[in-house]
């Protein structure tokens, strides 16, 4: 049976990468050697992470303020390497707290400096992204979650703030155009969207270096990382090279224009069905919802199960929701075919018309 990945992450992966990752592991370019037995600082490495550096440096086009890294983790190793660099004791960072991820952000963060929750969507189950808001004027930074993956929404207009901008997106990276030279910080942990888990990207710009007091154990000195070139230590070679193959990838299938076109493709399908079948709800504010994840319900939450089971059934894979939300999830990302999200919609109407 053909199966269809909505998994939330570690998530679907262009087919291409993935054949040429696993050629890759027996023999890497014709060199004889695997990808995972070459030296981090060999001339072979070297191209592969130029490579990754410079496909980032386009996809965003970012000017010469910024630097590329790609370190060692996930998005929650940022949630407290970001502060640390960033915000020293005594001193205030902004967040908004829209859903799970956003508030561990937070948590983190008050481990360094004093937080202040500037947009908490907390009242309504974070179904919606606050606008609106205001930032103290001393905040350092504003962190924003620019999609959030259990909750399923996303910011859709960013805030108009002259803090510095921090943003994870982990899981809608690359998925559109936008003004990324508007952020001073960004970052993504590499398995929803971009390649593998073990690695993050780290978009920094430079000026918001080197203003902390407070001494920064090294292998977490952003500073010290870029002197590096993200050789400080061995980085997660494989990791990688998925991710710079997915970013060849995402290039040559037309940039973040294209991505954006299949994603609105896929999400207005997926969302046009659950608005037609009074069977499914979802309760995200229309104007918020995600183009990678899509939370909806059975109306009747009795159905839910037999929906799931009927998934299972017919290959449907990664769609239960998040285990604190419940409902359904679909994740969306750069690589899911419009095919999937079009068999997942009949499979619905199926389901409806023998249960609504
Ligand atoms: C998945 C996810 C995380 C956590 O990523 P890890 O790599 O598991 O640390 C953080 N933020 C967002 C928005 C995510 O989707």
């Amino acid at each position: 049976m053909k199966l269809h990945n909505f998994n939330s992450g570690p998530s679907i992966l262009p087919q291409t990468v993935l054949e040429q990752a696993s050629r890759a592991i027996l023999n890497f370019n014709d060199t004889g050697l695997s990808i995972l037995e070459i030296g981090h600082r060999t001339a072979w490495f070297q191209e592969v992470l130029n490579e990754a550096v410079s496909s980032v440096k386009q996809l965003m086009q970012l000017d010469d303020s910024y630097e590329v890294l790609f370190l060692h983790g996930g998005a929650t190793t940022q949630f407290m390497q970001v502060p640390m660099n960033l915000l020293d004791d005594g001193e205030t960072a902004a967040y908004c707290d829209n859903g799970i991820w956003g508030k561990k952000a937070s948590k983190e963060a008050s481990l360094f400096g004093n937080i202040a929750v500037v947009a908490d969507s907390s009242d309504k189950n974070h179904t919606y992204i606050n606008k609106g808001f205001t930032v103290p004027a001393d905040a350092k930074y504003l962190h924003i979650t620019t999609n959030n993956t259990v909750e399923g929404t996303q910011w859709h207009q960013f805030p108009d703030t002259n803090a510095p901008l921090v943003a994870d997106m982990s899981s809608d990276i690359f998925s559109r155009p936008m003004d990324f030279n508007r952020f001073s910080l960004i970052y993504a942990g590499a398995q929803k969207n971009m390649g593998a888990a073990g690695v993050n990207l780290v978009v920094i710009k430079k000026e918001v270096l080197g203003k902390i007091k407070r001494p920064i154990p090294t292998i977490m000195n952003y500073q010290k990382h870029i002197e590096a070139g993200s050789l400080m230590n061995t980085p997660p070679v494989f990791a990688v090279y998925v991710s710079m193959l997915t970013l060849r990838w995402i290039i040559e299938q037309g940039g973040l224009v294209e991505m954006e076109k299949a994603s609105l493709a896929k999400s207005a399908l997926l969302y046009n069905t659950i608005d037609s079948l009074p069977v499914f709800k979802a309760n995200v504010a229309k104007e918020d919802r995600s183009h990678m994840n899509a939370v909806f319900f059975l109306s009747d939450p009795a159905l839910e199960a037999p929906f799931l089971d009927l998934c299972k059934k017919e290959g449907m894979i990664g769609v239960k929701g998040y285990r604190t939300v419940g409902g359904v999830r679909v994740s969306m990302y750069n690589a899911l075919p419009l095919e999937s999200v079009q068999i997942f919609c009949d499979l619905m109407k199926d389901f409806a018309s023998r249960k609504g």
